[in-house]
């Protein structure tokens, strides 16, 4: 396996990104002859020509630590000397899971303008991120100045709003659950339909879904609170309404924002209890209760006594989620399929569910109508060439977008080959869009399905363990030029899914890991490897 050495030297007056684009451009212009580069005897891996940008091309801005498998602190290094805004966006979780209203870019580039406050916001980065953030933030000037000399020109980024299309609202026709009785696992075929649907999305995007907070624990808070339902507050949102409809439509009730926290903190009668609280707010290691959602706080604080109007004005906004679309407009028109896990665990022996899969699943009725907007994919997409062909690794819910992937690619008749890694629990019990999947494959169109139940035996087997068995074909078909796909978990499934990517490659191309990394790296630089993962 060889790697073609970069052309634009070191010392060059370049940004790593601007050096990574010109090397792509230059060996494109050469023509490098890829055998005279090869090491003698082994095979070039990138079958396909990588896409030469056009010469006027600005040279695309490259975010390295926009992985969520990486950690926090090889995050943080991979961002070294770039400006504060930059950082900030790898203090990230990277899912741009849009729980904090905004992508992590803009959520960063929103912080680091001083228009957004609350440094909390990022659900998957949690405390870690948290604690980050509020140290650049201390240390703007310092940051600023050491950034300027080694950083790429700043790029103005505006605040993208997450919404991306303008909301809409889509018939709520059902959310069927896809594993049967006796199963562990709740995940369910949720479909929207709304005619204007169809016009404005494509495989590999994303659903933005407003749903509404749990009414049993918004009754709880307003008994905690002693305040009648129907008063009128001023909400987090910027608008005006009944203090019911606020906490079920307005107010993110499961992560009560620092300044929330510090309104209890300071309206609590008991000094022991402040202080707590105090400690909450500030993000002191230890402090009780972890991952309290606003109940919790309101119950083990019972001598915090806010005005309503201050402790709503203080929670941050109940922002959409965004789930990943499990349909092809082609083949279901004015339609919108998910695939969501009903998110259930029990904390503090209190049932806790997720806002928006709890909503579909258990409260939203059919035939009602709820606020959503797709999200485009930047870069979770279909080969443009219809003959190349795919390989998709997706267990779990993460299967959503390649079934709208195979869907599609039937719609238009492409004729490259599809393989597909999927995996859940049981197969008796959790193998889902069995039917579909076993149709597509009895027909063609799957050319291949790789299926790891991993507690249908004692050794868990996982997609990965399935890829290192098909490990000689995996790599021929990457060698055609294959473009790979992963959705997911992103902590673990993702994560392990990469190595095994590395491994294959380096044993089957023999060569060593580093440059079989080099080689993912590059394949998700130029679009052949792309991961959707949250
Ligand atoms: P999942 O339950 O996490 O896992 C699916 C399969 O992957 C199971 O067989 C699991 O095995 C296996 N697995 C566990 N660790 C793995 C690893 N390191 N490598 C490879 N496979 C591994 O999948 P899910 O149903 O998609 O849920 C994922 C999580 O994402 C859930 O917590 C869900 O709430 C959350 N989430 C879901 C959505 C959505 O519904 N669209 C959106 C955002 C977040 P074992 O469990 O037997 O170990």
């Amino acid at each position: 396996m060889s790697y073609i050495a970069p052309i634009v030297p070191d010392n060059s007056p370049f940004s790593p990104a601007q050096c990574a684009w010109l090397n792509g451009l230059l060996a494109g212009l050469i023509g490098a002859d890829q055998a005279m580069l090869a090491d003698a005897g082994t095979p070039i891996l990138a079958a396909q020509p990588l896409p030469v940008p056009q010469a006027a091309d600005p040279a695309p801005e490259q975010f390295p630590w926009h992985d969520p498998a990486l950690p926090i602190d090889e995050r943080m290094k991979l961002a070294d000397g770039r400006p504060p805004e930059r950082r900030m966006m790898a203090a990230m979780g990277q899912l741009d899971c849009g729980q904090c209203g905004y992508l992590c870019q803009t959520y960063a580039e929103a912080i680091a303008r001083g228009e957004e406050k609350s440094l909390t916001r990022c659900v998957p980065g949690g405390k870690e991120t948290a604690r980050m953030l509020k140290e650049l933030v201390a240390a703007p000037a310092a940051a600023e100045t050491a950034a300027a000399a080694t950083s790429p020109p700043r790029i103005e980024a505006a605040s993208a709003p997450l919404a991306a299309s303008a909301p809409l609202l889509a018939r709520f026709e059902g959310a069927l659950r896809l594993n049967r009785e006796g199963s562990e696992k709740d995940t369910r075929h949720v479909v929207f339909r709304h005619e204007d649907l169809s016009l404005g999305y494509k495989v590999g995007d994303a659903l933005g879904v407003h749903a509404a907070n749990d009414p049993e624990i918004v009754a709880a808070i307003i008994e905690r609170l002693a305040a009648p339902a129907c008063c009128e507050v001023d909400c987090p949102d910027g608008t005006r309404r009944p203090l019911r409809e606020a906490l079920l439509e307005a107010c993110d009730l499961g992560r009560p924002s620092d300044q929330a926290i510090e309104v209890l903190a300071s309206r609590a009668r008991d000094a022991g209890e402040a202080d707590r609280l105090q400690a909450l707010a500030e993000g002191y290691p230890g402090a009780e209760p972890a991952n309290a959602d606003l109940l919790d706080l309101l119950l083990a604080f019972p001598s915090a006594q806010p005005p309503i109007e201050e402790l709503i004005l203080a929670l941050g906004r109940l922002e959409p989620r965004l789930y990943s679309i499990a349909s092809s407009p082609k083949v279901h028109p004015g339609e919108v399929h998910l695939t969501v896990a009903a998110v259930r665990y029990a904390m503090r022996g209190r049932l806790r569910k997720g806002v928006a899969s709890g909503f579909l699943a258990e409260r939203a009725q059919h035939g009602c109508a709820i606020s959503v907007f797709v999200k485009p994919a930047h870069g979770f997409d279909l080969p443009a060439d219809p003959g190349v062909p795919i390989v998709m690794i997706g267990p779990g819910t993460g299967i959503a977008p390649f079934r709208a992937f195979l869907e599609d690619r039937r719609a238009t008749g492409a004729n490259g080959k599809n393989w597909l890694f999927f995996g859940d629990q049981r197969r008796e019990l959790d193998f889902l869009y069995e039917q579909e999947l076993e149709a597509f494959r009895a027909d063609g169109l799957l050319t291949k399905l790789d299926l790891a139940f991993s507690r249908d035996q004692v050794e868990k087997i996982y997609v990965q363990h399935r890829m290192r068995e098909r490990a000689a074909e995996l790599y021929a078909w990457i060698q055609d030029g294959a473009h790979l796909y992963v959705c997911g978990d992103a902590t673990r499934m993702a994560r392990d899914v990469d190595a095994a990517l590395a491994h294959i490659i380096a044993k089957q191309g023999g060569m060593g890991l580093s440059e079989a990394r080099s080689h993912l790296a590059e394949f998700a630089r130029c679009g052949r490897y792309q991961r959707d993962v949250y």
